[in-house]
């Protein structure tokens, strides 16, 4: 979600002339959009405005003006702080508030031709100011593109920010969403990844009157001339409704994976998580997508040293994760983060523990990785090309289950190919891509 606020920054700025530069030393505006998600996240914030600070010190001394921004969501849980500890800041905003960048960049340089100190907070959370703002920009046309369709959180689990910093549950108008998704496709976009932070707690009423959750809006988007693909992430397995299980099975355009957090493996754990689902119901919802659609590629995310985990615990949650083969996983350790009921929690887990209990797990999710690359070596897979690869004479693409594909293409002009699903016969396969040739 944070890639896809930044490029709506980049949108926002655009009508004042605004655009991306490599390098922060060619930048009138720096913008470093932050993510609380984890400590290391958070304090990657402050190493930053460090970095960027030498170069704003420079550009000031040559008689330049730059204006450094911090948003995202340090920004809203930690706002004020940033302003006392980084007096080099002149602005900090939310998440739900960066569609007012460019009245904030307007005021702060207006501020300082008086010679006056820059220091805007907007840390508001309403969110529907932001979407109306925001449909107002122009699209690009890429072969990919993300749209939001809900934000914020209200399910609380015990050891996560997201509902105090992008805060309570919020799900945009069916109307403006089908209205963003057709000039995504009007645009040439081909495959449209549907964003939230519990994207399948989306819910809303269509034009005609009637309720529509997830399932209906992908069976609705599909519809739109030009979506080849779609996907939705990131979902909680409380909200995969059986219905939307079946979405799997009855419409082509969405695509055979599912991103599906856990957690964990123990029902002690999920419990003092408040995950509200314990192993067994999320092992059935695997079962039942795999009823409907047998090659479904699988992630999901895990935390290890959660407060009160034991050994015990932990082989539960090695125990899932052999029984379920995951084709791609994130997992993480344990943070406590500031205002989380977690934080407090007496049995905090030795660092040591989790470090060696995160080694373990992470082991076997990457041979489960290799295991799936792997098992799709000699198919041939639709691959959408995304645009040039990395290596000369090769393009990058995804597969139906998002797996990076590299494609050697020789003399063919690449260019030509982007946006484009073509046929790749799988040759080999490595932890993080598979490599073919177009059939
Ligand atoms: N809404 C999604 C996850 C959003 S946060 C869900 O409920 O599944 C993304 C991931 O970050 C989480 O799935 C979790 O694995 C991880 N995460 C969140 N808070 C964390 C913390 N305090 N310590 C370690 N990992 C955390
Ligand atoms: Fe955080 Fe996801 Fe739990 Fe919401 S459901 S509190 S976003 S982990």
């Amino acid at each position: 979600m944070n890639v896809y606020d930044t490029e709506r920054m980049v949108d926002v700025m655009a009508p004042q002339g605004y655009e991306e530069t490599d390098t922060p030393e060619n930048a009138d505006l720096v913008v470093l959009n932050t993510c609380h998600i984890r400590e290391k996240a958070a304090e990657k914030v402050y190493s930053d405005i460090g970095r960027i600070r030498k170069i704003k010190d420079k550009k000031n001394g040559a008689g330049e003006e730059m204006v450094l921004a911090v948003g995202g969501c340090v920004a809203q849980a930690e706002g004020a702080e940033i302003m006392k500890r980084a007096p080099i800041v002149d602005m900090v905003f939310g998440p739900q508030t960066y569609h007012n960048l460019p009245k904030m960049v307007t005021n702060s340089l207006a501020l300082k031709s008086r010679g006056e100190k820059s220091r805007i907070l907007d840390t508001d959370l309403a969110v529907d100011e932001k979407f109306e703002q925001l449909s107002k920009n122009k699209v690009k046309g890429k072969a990919t593109a993300f749209l939001t369709i809900q934000e914020g959180c209200d399910k609380f689990c015990t050891f996560c920010v997201v509902p105090y910093t992008r805060g309570s549950e919020f799900s945009r108008s069916i109307d403006d969403v089908m209205s963003d998704a057709r000039k995504l496709a009007e645009a040439g976009v081909v495959e449209v990844t549907l964003l939230g932070q519990n994207v399948n707690a989306f819910h809303g009423v269509s034009a005609t009157g009637e309720e529509w959750g997830l399932p209906q809006l992908i069976r609705e988007i599909a519809k739109i001339n030009g979506f080849e693909r779609i996907r939705y992430t990131t979902s909680h397995p409380h909200d995969m409704t059986e219905d939307l299980i079946k979405v799997h099975g009855d419409t082509p355009e969405c695509m055979p994976y599912l991103h599906l957090p856990v957690q964990a493996g123990s029902d002690k754990v999920l419990k003092a998580m408040n995950r509200t689902h314990d192993s067994a119901s999320y092992k059935n919802i695997i079962s039942d997508l795999r009823k409907i659609r047998p090659d479904i590629a699988l992630s999901g995310d895990f935390i290890v040293g959660f407060p009160g985990e034991t050994d015990e615990d932990f082989e539960q949650t090695m125990e899932l994760v052999r029984d379920v083969k995951y084709a791609q996983a994130f997992s993480f350790k344990y943070s406590p983060r500031p205002g989380t009921p977690a934080a407090i929690m007496d049995n905090q887990v030795d660092e040591f523990v989790s470090s060696e209990r995160l080694t373990r797990l992470q082991a076997l999710l990457k041979q489960q990785q290799i295991d799936f690359n792997n098992s799709v070596v000699g198919k041939t897979l639709p691959v959408l090309i995304e645009g040039l690869g990395k290596t000369q004479g090769t393009v990058f693409g995804r597969s139906p289950y998002m797996q990076a594909v590299q494609i050697f293409v020789r003399e063919i002009n690449a260019t030509d190919l982007q946006g484009k699903i073509v046929d790749v016969i799988i040759k080999e396969a490595g932890p993080f891509n598979i490599q073919g040739v177009l059939a």
